[in-house]
């Protein structure tokens, strides 16, 4: 994951992915010796010749990072990868996945791609679908291994850390050598998991705990998995969110982001007068609706009468009017009430709204 850009300033997450691969050799996938497909015959082969105590669980592991892992990245970049290009020790002296080596494979394999202006691109071509093809069959492996993996937390940073390669070699794919549907269909299967409404830890997207340290509002990060790549939802949870006065315990339960929410049953609303009953101000927004859809600028017309009764019409802007000369361009991000008091609009006062015009944002007063 140590190829994956953070927010600026952002701590590292603190995760630590295993090597689990068993096999004798210090390339855990032979480049060359054996095609994609025949390999997990081969490997569990070997692993049942020099590991035979080795129990499934171990064998699954190993063959799901040496096949899944390191096998997609030697059948991407077309070189053998050894295990300790990708991996460092620590100071107990086990061996853990760091993939800081990447940046420099990845520039390598781009630098041995004939350039596009002379004859490339059909190069790129063929080589994007190969590569769409290997990823494909990854994908389909990989969704069948997490149907046959444990609760061993061994297992699970594994599996997050195959779906976080497969999907950053699928965004490789896309922006060196050509977008696909194929790398479209199946980036969209490499999704992190929504997280179950009463089980956070059920979601195998890793970086949830570090995600909501990060102010990050639960209801919000389902969201944006169903949205996100695995690779942006990395970058996401890195960027640390403003605290607020409510926290978000309980907007997953809620299906909504309850900090972002008015609490309608302790709003109450603040009146001038003491013992006022004035009710809230109501606007039409069909009528706002059906200007805009006829052209125009909708404005709100606010009046009270000498009797003190206050009305609110939706109104058409005259542009000319607004603006005194003729402008092409206009875009009316919203209509606002910098005042809620209902003293401010007597006798038609005017209202402000934001416009933006010739590119320019600028306020606008309408009498
Ligand atoms: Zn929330
Ligand atoms: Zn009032």
């Amino acid at each position: 994951m140590d190829h994956i850009p953070l927010a600026d300033g952002a701590r590292q997450p603190a995760l630590s992915i295993p090597l689990v691969v068993k096999s004798a050799s210090d390339y855990p996938y032979g480049h060359g010796e054996d095609d994609f497909i025949s390999f997990p015959e081969h490997h569990l082969r070997e692993l049942r010749l020099i590991h035979p105590e080795l129990g499934p669980e171990d064998a699954l592991l190993s063959l799901a990072q040496s096949w899944l892992y390191f096998g997609t990245l030697t059948e991407f970049f077309q070189q053998p990868i050894s295990s300790n290009t990708l991996t460092r020790l620590n100071h107990s002296g086990d061996r853990f996945i760091c993939t800081s080596a990447l940046h420099e494979i990845r520039s390598l394999w781009i630098a041995s791609l004939p350039p596009r202006p002379v004859g490339g691109a059909g190069f790129r071509r063929r080589v994007g679908r190969r590569c769409g093809v290997l990823l494909a069959r990854a994908t389909w492996a990989y969704e069948h291994f997490q149907g046959m993996v444990t609760e061993d937390p061994r297992a699970r940073l594994v599996m997050f850390s195959i779906k976080v390669m497969l999907c950053s070699l699928c965004h490789t794919a896309r922006v060196v050598l050509c977008p696909t549907p194929t790398l479209d269909t199946v980036l969209a299967r490499l999704s992190f998991r929504p997280a179950p409404v009463d089980d956070s830890t059920a979601t195998d997207f890793l970086l949830w705990d570090y995600m909501v340290q990060n102010g990050w509002c639960p209801y919000q990060m389902n969201h944006l998995a169903t949205l996100h790549s695995a690779t942006s939802m990395i970058y996401l949870a890195s960027i640390p969110r403003m605290k607020r006065n409510i926290g978000h315990e309980n907007c997953l339960r809620a299906g909504c982001c309850k900090a972002s929410q008015i609490d309608w049953a302790a709003f109450e609303s603040l009146h001038v007068a003491v013992g006022c009953t004035c009710e809230h101000v109501l606007v039409d927004e069909q009528q706002i609706m059906a200007k805009l859809e006829d052209g125009q600028i909708p404005l709100l017309s606010c009046m009270r009468s000498t009797s003190g009764d206050f009305s609110i019409e939706v109104i058409q802007a005259d542009i000319h009017t607004v603006f005194g000369t003729p402008t092409f361009y206009y875009a009316v991000s919203h209509v606002r009430l910098l005042q809620y008091d209902q003293k401010s609009f007597q006798g038609g006062r005017p209202i402000l709204f934001i416009v933006l015009r010739m590119g320019r944002w600028s306020w606008e007063s309408i009498g």
